[in-house]
């Protein structure tokens, strides 16, 4: 049996995790299930699933779900706050940590979870954004396994020939035979809306993602596109590639994954119907193969796979994304950071959509990054950009 811990285990990711598992009793074992606030699907998800471990990062939610648990399972036990998160990442007996907490949160318990030594199933890409050049050290030091979840880098990974990436991305890209990494994207709700009448987008409508159904932050951030120049960012990293040799092509239908481009004109791609159970399963089964529950791709029905070039002054987030990458060191903690602070202020109201990318601007133009040596260089530009972030907000 595979020890798994599920961080954010009732987020979108975290329920298809636990679907996927569903069907593969026999081989998982359900260790430590997580959560911020949410006590009544923690709970239920804890009757189900029996594990030995339950989280609550607040601290009165964690004694809220104690409270309904102690009559029903009074064996499991419920931990509270961010050292809660990281205890049950470094577990003995768990084997694989699904991080799919969303933002910057997920940090520390996923490094945790990669210093030591588990197969981290990375959804949280934030985290690597965030600290990409610690983490893949830990990574590589501890012989953890660092296998993505998003599925245009599980597509990249299918794609990419195996002595390329092992869970711990080494060589070069160009001694592989590889030109390109090619990120496609659906465009999100936007791609097409008048551009002129952007600023007037509610949440709801930047929430609408046509292809995919995923939470609140990473909705915005799709029709933004500030999620693809993440994306970018965690690609560089996790396939050891310079932004420069990572693309991005928009392509509606949300079909090709991404694909990889090789010397000979060879482009590998990997199909599927968009369903975050096929990456799920294909990190959790890797090497091997299991089922996912995903119905088989009809490309008949398909009929037509569309590409166009990305609009980066209909998507300024994607420029701001490259150059914080291209700057290199805290820049990409500082990009994260005021976007995080901007779609939540966005998401409550506070803030045109319009406004995000030039919140983010600013806090990048009046901060500049710094080289990372240690952890706490990080969490501190993490923190100042926040600070300046949310003045910025308030002064629009
Ligand atoms: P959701 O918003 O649906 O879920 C987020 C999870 O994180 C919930 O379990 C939530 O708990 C928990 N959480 C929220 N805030 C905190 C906090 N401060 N501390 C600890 N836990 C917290 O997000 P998604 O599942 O959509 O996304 C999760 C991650 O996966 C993101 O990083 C996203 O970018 C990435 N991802 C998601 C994809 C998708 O299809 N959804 C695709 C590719 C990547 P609670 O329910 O109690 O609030
Ligand atoms: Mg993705």
């Amino acid at each position: 049996m595979t020890g798994i811990t599920i961080l954010g285990a009732t987020g979108t990711i975290g329920l298809n995790t636990l679907d996927v598992i569903s069907q593969h009793r026999d081989r998982f074992q359900v260790v430590a299930l997580t959560a911020h606030e949410n006590v009544e699907r923690l709970y239920q998800q804890c009757l189900t699933w029996r594990p030995r471990y339950a989280v609550m990062v607040k601290t009165d939610a964690a004694e809220q779900l104690q409270a309904k648990l102690k009559s029903v399972a009074p064996e499991i036990e419920v931990l509270s706050g961010t050292e809660g998160l990281i205890t049950v990442a470094k577990l003995p007996e768990v084997d694989m940590v699904m991080a799919a907490i969303v933002g910057a949160a997920g940090l520390l318990p996923t490094l945790a979870a990669a210093e030591a030594g588990k197969r981290v199933l990375l959804a949280n890409k934030e985290a690597l954004v965030m600290s990409g050049a610690l983490f893949m050290a830990a990574v590589q030091q501890q012989g953890a396994e660092l296998l993505p979840i998003d599925s245009e880098h599980n597509a990249v990974f299918q794609c990419l020939p195996p002595a390329k990436f092992d869970g711990q991305a080494v060589s070069e890209l160009a001694s592989q035979g590889i030109r390109r990494i090619l990120l496609t994207a659906s465009g999100g709700p936007f791609r097409t809306y008048p551009i002129d009448a952007l600023h007037d987008v509610t949440p709801d409508q930047a929430c609408a993602h046509p292809n995919w159904k995923m939470g609140r932050k990473i909705s915005v951030d799709s029709a933004t596109m500030m999620n693809k120049g993440l994306e970018v960012i965690e690609a560089c990293w996790l396939f050891n590639a310079s932004p420069q040799q990572v693309d991005v092509v928009l392509h509606p239908q949300s079909v090709i994954h991404s694909m990889v481009e090789y010397v000979d004109g060879s482009v590998l791609a990997q199909l599927g119907n968009p369903d975050m159970r096929t990456p799920i399963a294909y990190a959790l089964a890797w090497p091997e193969r299991m089922s996912a529950g995903v119905s088989p791709l009809d490309l008949v029905q398909t009929a037509k796979l569309e590409f166009e070039a990305a609009d980066w002054q209909r998507f300024p987030c994607l420029r701001l994304a490259y150059e914080a990458m291209a700057a290199g060191g805290t820049s990409t903690t500082i990009l994260n950071a005021a976007n995080e602070i901007a779609v939540a202020a966005f998401l409550d109201g506070q803030l045109k959509f319009t406004a995000i990318p030039d919140v983010i601007e600013r806090t990048l133009s009046q901060l500049t990054g710094r080289p990372v040596v240690q952890l706490e260089t990080i969490l501190e530009d993490d923190a100042k950009a926040r600070l300046l972030a949310t003045e910025i907000v308030a002064q629009h």
